[in-house]
Formats: structure tokens, C-alpha cells, sequence
């Protein structure tokens, strides 16, 4: 079984390493000599809870994650976690506190815009101690990270968390450091679209989690890594009296940790594409690796955008906040992006629309993207800008 290697720059779901499709192709069929594969057995087999342990101790081993955190995996995506955050860090909070907590939102892009409105959806008292939109030429764009000396953060005593999202996957927009927050407080990150991209210290976090659909596997099912101590819960009833929603139980992470990820019926063959990747970034050399990998691709690519005459390709984000994972670039003049796009296409490279809400161009340069993926493109990056010269 095999195929050509597409050269597809798509963000979500994105390219998956063919070897780990190879193996797990094979592993659908027929999964271990067992004689069924992986979308058939029963979650509850031995064989698919050492799916599950085996896909926890690789993501352990690449982020040196220690045993004071717990690995777990939900369905529902990135936007179910939106809402698993509120239930769940509220709670937490309130084990401490006995008080309804309020959140701070760092909010530098669609899908942080996205998460701190569900917040207020469910009632959450939400501070958006960061709105980048105001910091924009023309007040309602992304593009930037603003200084955390203008960052409105709460105080231990009344926030239950500060949320943000690691690499804004529409906007371009990454944080190149973790964000600073006050003592006691915890931090929530998404890191959906740019995890196992980079080492990072695991222990400055509440809770990290992301949908596997770009850099760790398919859609169907969210890694997280929680710190342990927030898995405690006062009695529901006081939950209720403090006025914090209860979670859902498919969404409540004391559960589903409690059950090894096996309280209800998880996508095993999913999470065996995740030990799959995770297991060939552990073979490459890890994080380290990796991380220098994503740095050169995406140097290349932003290289040939600057290097290109003026006029020519219009980068909006600030430097220094610009996403190795997804780049993002406007083409001034009529039909200049169906053009490049065109163009793109008859040299085989594809995925290279922006996000519908925003238009332009999208390289998504996740881990599964070739070096000659990139290559072939910054190619056709100067072939482009050169014609336009002329
Ligand atoms: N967070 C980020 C950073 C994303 O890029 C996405 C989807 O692309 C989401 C959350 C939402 O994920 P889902 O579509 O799995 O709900």
C-alpha cells in the first residue's frame, strides 16, 4: 500500500507522516494478529488499553511530562475543551476557594476569541485581559501579541485561570515565550496547532490540551495534560449553590481520568495514530529535533516573503509573533492569489487557501511537511515574485 507523497500544506485535518499511515492502515485491518483491527475491538480489551498506555508514555517520554500531571485523551475537539475548561477549572478553583472564580482571556485570535466567548456563554465572569483586535490599525484585526506590561491579569485570589492559545492556526499569530501569570493562578493553553513542534516546560501549566487533527494525528480525538491537583471537586451540590455548571460527564476530567480515558467509548484507532507519531518523533530524536526542523522550514519560507521585491506579498503579523506552524500571507491586485494559487497547483502543491473567514494564503508547516514540500514551494514563492517584477 502506498501513494504518492503529496506536497499539501493544509491546516486541519493536515498531512499525516506515510509511514504512520502505512502501519496504521495495516493495523486497521488486522491489529496485532489479532484478527480484528483497530476500529473493532472492544476500548475495554487488553489490547486497546495498552493502546491507550503505550500513546500516554510516548507523549510522557517527547514533553518529560512528571508524574504530578496526568494524560488523558476526550472526543469533541478543540471547541469541546472550550467548554471543558470553564466546568473544570471552575471547579477546581472552587475546591480552593469555595468561590466562583472569574477567567482571564488572552484573546489574539479567532480560536482564543472563540474559547473566551463560550466562557461567557456559560456564565463565566470573563476578563479579555489581552485583546489584540485594539492594538490594529484598524481596531478589529489580529496580527499581534501586545506587551504583557498592558496585560490585565486578576489576582490568585479571585481567577481561577488565565487561557490563552500557543499558535493562533487562522491568524498566524504564535507566542514565542509562555505567558507570565500571577502566583497561584493557573494557565490554560491551547496548543492545537502547534504541539510536539517544540520542547516546553510542562510544569508552568494547569492544563494543556489539543485537538490532534494537525501536528499529533486525526481528528476524533484531544490530547490533554492536566496537573493533578486540579482533579479534586467539592460536593455537586455545592458546585450548583456557587452557581458552577457542572460538566457534562463525557467532558468532566475527574471522570475520564479515573477511567484511564475509558469511561465511554474512546476512538482507539485514533489514539493508536497518536502513539504512532508520537513514537516517530521518539525515534527521530524528540523535541529538540523537531523543533529545529519546524524553526528551519519556516525561516525558509518567511526568507523568500521578505526577500521578495516590495508590494509584492504583504505579511500582516508582527515579526515577532509570527507562527512557524502557519504562515500567512496576503497578494495584493486583482487575481494575484488565484493566480499564485493556480500556479501552486500545477506544480502539485495544494492547501494553500487561507481561512475562509480571512482569505489569503495559509502555509501550514506542521511536522509532517516536508523539507522538499517546502522547498518546491519557496521556489515557486521567488518564481511568482519574480514575474510579478517584471
Ligand atoms: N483550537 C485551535 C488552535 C484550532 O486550530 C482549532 C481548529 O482548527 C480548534 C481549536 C478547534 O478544533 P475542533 O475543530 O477540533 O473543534
Amino acid at each position: 500500500m502506498s501513494r504518492t507523497q503529496p506536497h499539501y500544506f493544509g491546516a486541519g485535518p493536515a498531512l499525516l507522516p506515510a509511514e504512520v499511515l502505512q502501519q496504521a492502515a495495516s493495523d486497521l485491518l488486522n491489529y496485532k494478529d489479532s484478527g480484528l483491527g483497530l476500529g473493532e475491538i472492544s476500548h475495554r480489551s487488553a489490547l486497546a488499553v495498552n493502546v491507550v498506555d503505550s500513546a500516554k508514555a510516548t507523549i510522557k517520554q517527547l514533553l518529560t511530562v512528571p508524574d504530578t500531571y496526568e494524560i488523558f485523551f476526550l472526543q469533541g475537539g478543540g471547541t469541546g475543551e472550550f467548554s471543558a475548561v470553564v466546568y473544570n477549572l471552575l471547579a477546581s478553583f472552587a475546591l480552593k476557594t469555595f468561590k466562583k472564580g472569574r477567567a482571564d482571556y488572552l484573546v489574539t485570535g479567532s480560536w482564543s476569541q472563540k474559547a473566551a466567548e463560550e466562557a461567557t456563554r456559560l456564565g463565566v465572569d470573563v476578563n479579555l485581559a489581552v485583546d489584540a483586535r485594539k492594538w490594529s490599525a484598524d481596531g478589529k484585526s489580529y496580527g499581534t501579541i501586545p506587551d504583557p506590561t498592558t496585560w490585565t491579569l486578576g489576582s490568585a485570589a479571585d481567577t481561577a485561570y488565565v487561557y490563552y492559545c500557543d499558535n493562533e492556526t487562522v491568524h498566524g499569530v504564535e507566542f514565542p515565550y509562555i505567558p507570565e501569570v500571577p502566583e497561584g493562578v493557573e494557565l490554560v493553553a491551547d496548543m492545537s496547532s502547534n504541539i510536539l513542534s517544540r520542547e516546553f516546560d510542562i510544569t508552568k501549566f494547569g492544563l494543556v490540551f489539543a485537538g490532534a487533527q494537525k501536528n499529533i494525528g486525526m481528528a476524533g480525538v484531544t490530547v490533554c495534560i492536566i496537573k493533578k491537583q486540579l482533579l479534586g471537586r467539592l460536593r455537586e451540590d455545592y458546585l450548583v449553590d456557587l452557581g458552577i455548571p457542572l460538566a457534562p460527564l463525557v467532558l468532566d476530567f475527574p471522570t475520564i481520568v479515573k477511567n484511564n480515558s475509558l469511561y465511554n467509548t474512546l476512538p482507539i484507532f485514533n489514539v493508536h495514530i497518536v502513539y504512532l507519531t508520537t513514537q516517530r518523533l521518539v525515534d527521530n530524536g524528540g523535541l529538540k529535533v523537531q523543533k529545529a526542523i519546524s524553526e528551519a522550514k519556516a525561516k525558509k519560507l518567511y526568507d523568500a516573503l521578505d526577500a521578495a521585491p516590495k508590494g509584492v506579498y504583504n505579511c500582516i503579523v508582527e515579526r515577532a509573533s509570527r507562527s512557524r506552524m502557519n504562515v500567512v500571507f496576503t497578494i495584493p491586485g486583482e487575481g494575484r492569489e488565484k493566480a499564485f494559487l493556480d500556479g501552486a497547483k500545477e506544480r502539485g502543491m495544494t492547501g494553500l487557501q487561507g481561512h475562509r473567514s480571512v482569505g489569503g494564503i495559509r502555509v501550514s508547516n506542521y511536522n509532517a511537511v516536508s523539507e522538499r514540500s517546502i522547498d518546491m514551494l519557496v521556489d515557486w514563492i521567488n518564481t511568482f515574485a519574480a514575474s510579478a517584477k517584471t
